[in-house]
């Protein structure tokens, strides 16, 4: 990190999760997110095509998906701010976000390096966010859900992510020309992790958001979060010197903010499907 915090890490040991090409969880997310979501094959087509290759078979495509989990400073000082995000994790959406795509960059060139054709679809120019008719904003390659592909966690009420670190973290992945074991089997449910979804108490979430874009009745309120973490960007900017937006207090100060509530343990409880 940077000043005040020189020399800190970002993230702990990060988390990495392998899923096939040609899993059919890849149309399924063209139905949820939207036929914009890209399915590997076509991110990869479309890295094939600028090389002058010949697009590779689903089947011989694999999706590497990975997650770094934020620091316990940082989820500390999350979990004590109220209104606005702490300043560590200012530092995390910016310059984490940075190194996250800079280390995805190079595991892609060190591939092709060795013609092995890889893409991240996050660092091409057809990435970018956009507001859907049938999901809101959202992005042709949605992180959460390609880490969810890859079994390495669930959705909360809070739209977070949960893994065995908890939802408190930043994703990445990429699409590679290889065939690679799936490592991890992921839940049937997608909200397989989050003690509400699950028919436990918790709402926490729900109260640490200082806008109530969390509720019982319509789950996340997307558009109403999205206003508040756009009005963070003049406070980073004022109060840590920084500019970006961000927010995190309802994957802060919760229950799924480390780990996946005890409650919900052991996972063997839960049905995992056979393909993940
Ligand atoms: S705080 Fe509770 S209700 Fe909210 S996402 Fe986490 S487990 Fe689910
Ligand atoms: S990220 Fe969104 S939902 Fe979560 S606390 Fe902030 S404004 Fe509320």
């Amino acid at each position: 990190m940077e000043y005040p915090f020189f020399d800190e890490p970002f993230f702990d040991e990060p988390m990495v999760g392998f899923v096939r090409g040609d899993d059919p969880v890849f149309d399924q997310l063209k139905d949820i997110i939207g036929p914009h979501h890209f399915t590997p094959r076509e991110i990869i087509g479309w890295q094939a095509e600028n090389n002058g290759v010949k697009p590779p078979e689903p089947e011989e495509i694999s999706v590497v998906s990975f997650v770094m989990p934020l620091t316990r400073n940082t989820k500390q000082d999350n979990a004590a701010a109220t209104d606005w995000p702490s300043e560590r994790w200012a530092q995390t959406r910016l310059l984490g976000e940075i190194l996250s795509q800079a280390l995805v960059r190079e595991i892609v060139t060190d591939l092709m390096g060795r013609g092995i054709l890889a893409v991240s679809p996050d660092v091409t120019p057809m990435f970018n966010k956009k507001r859907y008719p049938k999901v809101g904003w959202a992005s042709p390659w949605s992180h959460r859900h390609i880490a969810y592909a890859a079994g390495l966690g669930a959705f909360g009420m809070h739209d977070f992510f949960i893994t065995e670190k908890g939802c408190a973290h930043r994703l990445g992945s990429f699409v590679v020309n290889l065939k690679l074991v799936p490592n991890r089997r992921r839940p049937e449910d997608i909200h397989a992790h989050c003690l509400h979804y699950q028919g436990h108490q918790c709402l926490k979430c729900a109260k640490r958001c200082p806008v109530n874009a969390i509720t019982a009745e319509n789950a996340h309120d997307k558009e109403t979060c999205y206003k508040k973490v756009a009005e963070s960007l003049k406070y980073c900017n004022k109060h840590y010197n920084i500019f970006i937006y961000g927010c995190g207090l309802c994957a802060t100060g919760v229950p799924c903010e480390s780990g996946i509530p005890k409650q919900l343990l052991p996972l063997s409880k839960y049905p995992l499907t056979k393909s993940g």
